[in-house]
């Protein structure tokens, strides 16, 4: 199954896309949870408005849906500077960034999604561009081509990734504040519900909020995404206000069981166990066997389940532990037992 389809995706889709314009919250005060990334940032942020310069470089990295793009968006807010918005793979050519880098104003935000995906010419000119706030650029082909120096209006580059080590070190090297965000706990995420389900003028008890935080992955998109299905089926049962017991029941209709788990991960965790006894057995073999993509089981799936204790990874490869048992209903082999008796 695609990441895409599955409805504990972490990556965006366009029912997502429309909702997600007004969910983003437009400050920091707003924006629920990742407390020391909040107070750092709002500390640097209020020493370069006193400055009068532009924020160093950002870069925020993670799991997709737990908030880079949106705090991106609150850091030119809170600078009170525009935003312009690409990604690594829309920026093909070395002359698109160059165009991108002379159109903005001073001390604006560019942000890069998916920065790890730029490619190496592209990468070249943000080294000056990020250093110096300049651009050499060649002009003519041949004996007659020139360089000519562009001076850029100094910028904050923010650029956001879910894979912080394929990034160069040349360019991890030129961001002066890095941050990693964390999954949510579920307390956190009720609380993003909450705000969404006033938002979306959705009436809800705060125990359903509770079961749907608990069950979407530490993950806010997944959250919302899951309260808006949640509400369709309160709309079409005729339900005006969404209770503990309207969602237990449609979550368990979506197949999504009592700890957030879909059926893509069960797969995972039974591939692993009934193929490969219990591991350790390498991503690539695994993604193969349950017919996903590594990167995806990388990125989305594991970060989850190893969060959960249900995962270990070695350089050998993934292993699924005695929770993962536990929790499929599956009897582990006999040293594990013992064990598992203990827990
Ligand atoms: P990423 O860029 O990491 O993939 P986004 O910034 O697009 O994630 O976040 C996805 C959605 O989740 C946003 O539209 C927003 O509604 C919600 N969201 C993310 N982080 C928070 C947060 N800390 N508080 C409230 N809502 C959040």
């Amino acid at each position: 199954m695609d990441n895409e389809e599955r409805l504990l995706s972490n990556t965006q889709t366009l029912d997502d896309r429309d909702a997600e314009g007004s969910l983003r919250p437009k400050t920091l005060a707003d924006y629920v949870g990742q407390e020391a990334i909040k107070s750092n940032l709002n500390v640097y942020i209020k020493a370069a408005a006193l400055r009068g310069e532009a924020l160093d470089h950002v870069l925020l990295y993670g799991p997709p849906g737990l908030g880079k793009t949106t705090l991106s968006h609150i850091v030119a807010n809170e600078l009170g500077v525009s935003m312009k918005v690409t990604s690594g793979p829309a920026i093909e050519r070395a002359a698109d960034l160059v165009a991108i880098l002379t159109n903005l104003s001073q001390n604006d935000v560019l942000f890069i999604d998916e920065i790890h995906r730029l490619n190496r010419a592209v990468e070249e000119v943000l080294y000056p561009a990020m250093e110096d706030y300049r651009v050499d650029i060649i002009i003519g082909k041949g004996p007659s081509a020139r360089s000519m120096r562009l001076t850029l209006p100094p910028f904050t580059l923010v650029g956001a990734t879910t894979r912080a080590g394929q990034l160069t070190g040349p360019l991890r090297d030129r961001f002066g504040i890095v941050e990693r965000l964390e999954l949510y706990s579920p307390q956190e995420l009720g609380v993003i519900v909450l705000r969404s389900a006033r938002i979306l003028g959705v009436q809800i008890e705060n125990a359903a909020a509770v079961e749907i935080a608990r069950r979407s992955r530490g993950t806010p998109r997944i959250a919302n995404r899951l309260l808006k299905r949640v509400r369709d089926f309160a709309l079409v049962e005729k339900i005006g206000v969404i209770d503990a017991g309207l969602a237990d029941y449609a979550l368990g209709l979506m197949e999504i069981d009592n700890l957030g788990l879909d059926a893509t991960d069960r797969k995972i965790l039974s591939a692993i166990i009934q193929k490969y006894n219990g591991g350790p057995v390498g991503l690539d073999t695994l993604a193969s066997t349950v017919c996903e993509e590594s990167v995806t089981i990388e990125d989305a799936i594991e970060p989850f389940l190893l969060q959960l204790g249900f995962l270990a990874r070695s350089p050998r490869g993934r292993t699924a532990t005695l929770l993962a048992y536990k929790h499929l209903g599956i009897k582990p082999p006999k040293p594990m037992q013992i064990s598992l008796d203990e827990i």
